[in-house]
């Protein structure tokens, strides 16, 4: 399918980008949390520092799982993140991701028509 040279990317059109801007944010507060973790052991706050350890696994965990299936196309509900892992270069999935305008499960593209529609 030809598309206009001024389509939007899918992720906007469906509005969500901010949801992944959050996740990967959540990630980053994660990830964080995780390494404070063997510092506060260190100075003798096992207690807090095993916390620290669970919390930020559990958050890590669930919030990958979040990223990889939450952003999904509006028409066949592809997880996009897990297709650009999949299916996308190494290293060019977040590219992949916030430039693609058209589903590649379906062709589904930000110019359908209905597609803000389903979208919400
Ligand atoms: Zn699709």
């Amino acid at each position: 399918m030809a598309l206009a040279p001024n389509a939007v990317a899918l992720i906007d059109v469906t509005q969500q980008r901010a949801r992944l801007y959050r996740v990967g944010a959540g990630l980053g507060v994660a990830l964080l949390v995780l390494f404070v973790s063997p510092f506060l052991f260190a100075q003798d706050f096992a207690l807090v520092a095993i916390a620290f350890f669970a919390i930020g696994a559990v958050a890590l965990i669930v919030l990958a799982l979040c990223l990889l299936r939450t952003i999904t196309c509006p028409n066949c509900n592809l997880a996009l993140v897990q297709y650009a892992f999949a299916n996308v270069a190494y290293g060019k999935w977040l590219s992949w991701l916030l430039e693609v305008k058209e589903c590649p499960s379906c062709g589904r593209s930000g110019n359908s028509p209905g597609a803000r529609l389903k979208a919400v």
